[in-house]
């Protein structure tokens, strides 16, 4: 079958890949001029296994208040003339119930152990370097009470597959002597071992050249304008290099999704939730963490990838204009003081494609030969290999490993009809 991915980034790179090594003919199609330079380039490099409780919880409407009066928030809004925005904001409220949290928890924990075990098999099998790390991860508290709340989640996280233990502040930083400066505002933490990191850029670089050794073709620098359909087939995909025929189309533009299928009257509850990281190089002099950290409080990750720390958090309701943001740099500094040359920082800001409850968008559509695969949000490197199986297993009409109930068009859109 021939198989037309639309959009280079970590998500259609990984299901070109699932699709192609189940011997499909794959083509990827993207605007720039080389795959994994937009939302997949510089994220926070997290392999977030057992972190994947979405923004929308029944504690989170409560701080938006106080969020929205401060610069360094980890959340903030900046209301625009968009009515997606506005309906995006409604459905996320909603969201925000003790119910949906754990129903969305639990399934994203599903897709998330699916993916770590796709992601265990791929290293083992392309040697693939993309500074790849099995360095587990340490998410430090600095509220006493969110480190008991979290301590209690221990048990049920344990009943659905994950090993973590909870250390005092003296632990933490026995584990990362690192964190000595951020000492003194430290509760306690909870450790992960299993949790991996990686680059997300590099990764796409891999998966491009795994793809085009197997006879994958890669149309860059093409803009994909518009789906055409017949009742209710897609017959072609119109480019600035002309129209593309194919016997399936896998939608994965990320943030730039939803406005594509509008025409064919489907509404993709997504929206982009703006985000930024500095990437730092690490020399021999300096101390910076080698294990994954996590700031609660701040919601900042902290990353080691090869030679350089990667930074990456906030997150701003405010359009589809990427612009860096100062805050980060204030906050890396005050915790790690040493882990870095400050002055030769990378700043990067990028679009998190998200939806109000925090789940991707899979499977099928009214189109039986257009598929989904979008709306990963802050997870997508960490979801991408599992989305790209279930979307080959879809294409192939197999069972799927991991149920599509929470993921599918429907559901996304609140059980409303199409
Ligand atoms: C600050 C930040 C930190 C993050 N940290 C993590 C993390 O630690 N772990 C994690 O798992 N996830 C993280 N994420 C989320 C992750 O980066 C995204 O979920 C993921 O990159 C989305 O991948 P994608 O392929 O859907 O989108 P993209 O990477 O944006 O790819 C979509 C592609 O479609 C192309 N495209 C769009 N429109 C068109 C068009 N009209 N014609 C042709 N091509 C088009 C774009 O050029 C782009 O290359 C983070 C995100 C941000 C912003």
């Amino acid at each position: 079958m021939n198989v037309l991915v639309l959009g280079g980034g970590v998500v259609g790179l990984a299901a070109a890949y699932c699709l192609a090594r189940d011997g499909h003919e794959v083509a990827v199609v993207e605007r720039n001029h080389g795959v994994g330079l937009e939302t997949s380039y510089a994220n926070g490099g997290q392999l977030s296994y057992s972190y994947v409780a979405p923004l929308a919880g029944p504690g989170v409407l409560p701080k938006i208040p106080p969020w929205l009066l401060r610069r360094d928030a980890p959340l903030r809004f900046r209301p625009a003339l968009d009515w997606q925005q506005w309906r995006w904001c409604l459905e996320f409220v909603l969201a925000c119930t003790r119910r949906q949290a754990d129903l969305t928890t639990r399934r994203l924990l599903r897709l998330a152990y699916y993916s770590r075990s796709l992601m265990h098999r791929f290293v083992e099998r392309e040697h693939a370097e993309f500074d790849y790390a099995q360095n587990g991860k340490l998410v430090v508290h600095s509220d006493p009470r969110a480190f008991d709340a979290a301590r209690r989640l221990l048990d049920y996280q344990a009943s659905l597959g994950s090993e973590q233990q909870a250390l005092s502040a003296d632990e933490c930083v026995a584990l990362e002597p690192a964190l000595r400066a951020m000492r003194p505002r430290i509760a306690g933490g909870i450790y992960t071992p299993s949790e991996d990191a990686g680059d997300c850029y590099k990764f796409c670089l891999a998966l491009e050249r795994i793809l085009s050794a197997n006879g994958a073709q890669f149309l860059l620098d093409t803009e994909i304008r518009r789906l055409l359909h017949w009742r209710d087939r897609i017959m072609g995909v119109e480019t600035s290099a002309g129209v593309l025929e194919a016997d399936r189309y896998v939608l994965a533009l990320g943030a730039a999704s939803p406005w594509l299928v509008r025409p064919l009257g489907i509404r993709l509850p997504i929206y982009p939730l703006k985000g930024y990281s500095l990437t730092l190089p690490v020399g021999p002099g300096h101390l910076a963490p080698r294990i994954s950290i996590t700031d609660f409080k701040k919601k900042t990750v902290y990353a080691r990838l090869g030679d350089e720390l990667r930074v990456a958090g906030m997150a701003d309701l405010a359009g589809h204009r990427p612009d860096p943001d100062p805050t980060l740099l204030d906050e890396t500094r005050a915790a790690f003081p040493e882990a870095s040359d400050f002055s030769r920082l990378r700043p990067w800001c990028g679009l998190r494609p998200a939806t109000p409850k925090g789940t991707p968008i899979l499977g099928l559509t009214p189109y039986p030969n257009l598929l989904l695969d979008c709306g990963q949000g802050a997870l997508g490197f960490t979801l991408a290999l599992g989305c790209g199986r279930v979307i080959a297993d879809l294409a192939a009409g197999r069972t799927l490993d991991v149920p599509l109930e929470g993921f599918e068009l429907r559901e996304a859109r609140g059980g409303h009809r199409l």
